[in-house]
């Protein structure tokens, strides 16, 4: 892992549906932060709107237990039975090489485990909604999952927000705007460190 001594890491976690993606396409415009995006690999299929190498690499299930073995993962974790989700040294190393710092956007263990492995050179934010109420709104207005699915990312929700304390940062996003620019200031000041 030299190469990640070329930038630093961020990693954001949050329930589904807290906002996160948005979070990161605002941070990942804002001047002088240099972020460039870990793309995961996940066994889940693509959701409307979302393309391969882009949100993620979309691998079938056999394919992801093959990478397991081969040793192609920083970390992986079954996020929801039967899905699986990782990060890909290779993402890793194309981020670094570029000279950018490193945001991922992964589960509460994946992200407890990339601390561990980075120590300093890797800062934790945990993104909270403001409430469950208001995380279910969110999850039923973006449209793109079943009932199914939505029941059981609310359920993992309050198990998830149990972490927020061993995270480096918490942030609540309530005001998008105020949330990104709470978060902007917390990379600013990590990146600046020596
Ligand atoms: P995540 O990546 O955490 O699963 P998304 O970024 O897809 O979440 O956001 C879930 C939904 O909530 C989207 O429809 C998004 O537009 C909306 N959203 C995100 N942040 C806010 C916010 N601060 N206030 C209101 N709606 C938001
Ligand atoms: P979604 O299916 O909504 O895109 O993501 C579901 C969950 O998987 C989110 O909590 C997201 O942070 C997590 N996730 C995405 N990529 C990774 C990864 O590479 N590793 C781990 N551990 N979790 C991930």
């Amino acid at each position: 892992m030299e190469n990640a001594a070329k930038g630093k890491i961020i990693v954001i976690s949050a329930p589904s549906g807290t906002g996160k993606s948005t979070v990161i396409g605002r941070l990942m415009k804002v001047p002088g932060l240099n972020l460039g995006f870990s793309i995961s690999a996940t066994s889940r299929s693509p959701r409307a709107g979302e393309a391969d190498g882009r949100e993620y690499w979309f691998i079938t299930d056999e394919e992801f237990r093959r990478r397991i073995e081969a040793g192609d993962f920083v970390e992986y974790e079954e996020v929801y039975a039967g899905t699986h989700y990782g990060t890909l040294k290779s993402e890793v190393e194309r981020v670094c090489d570029s000279g950018r710092n490193l945001i991922m956007d992964i589960d509460v263990k994946g992200a407890l485990s990339v601390k561990k492995l980075y120590g300093d050179r890797a800062l934790s934010i945990f993104l909270a909604p403001p409430s469950l109420e208001v995380l279910e709104k969110r999850l039923r207005g973006r449209a793109s999952d079943s009932e199914e699915t939505i029941r059981a990312r609310l359920g993992k929700a309050e198990y998830e927000i149990g972490f927020a304390p061993e995270f480096d940062v918490r942030v609540v996003n309530d005001s998008l705007d105020r949330a990104v620019e709470e978060m902007a200031g917390a990379i600013r000041g990590f990146i600046a460190r020596r």
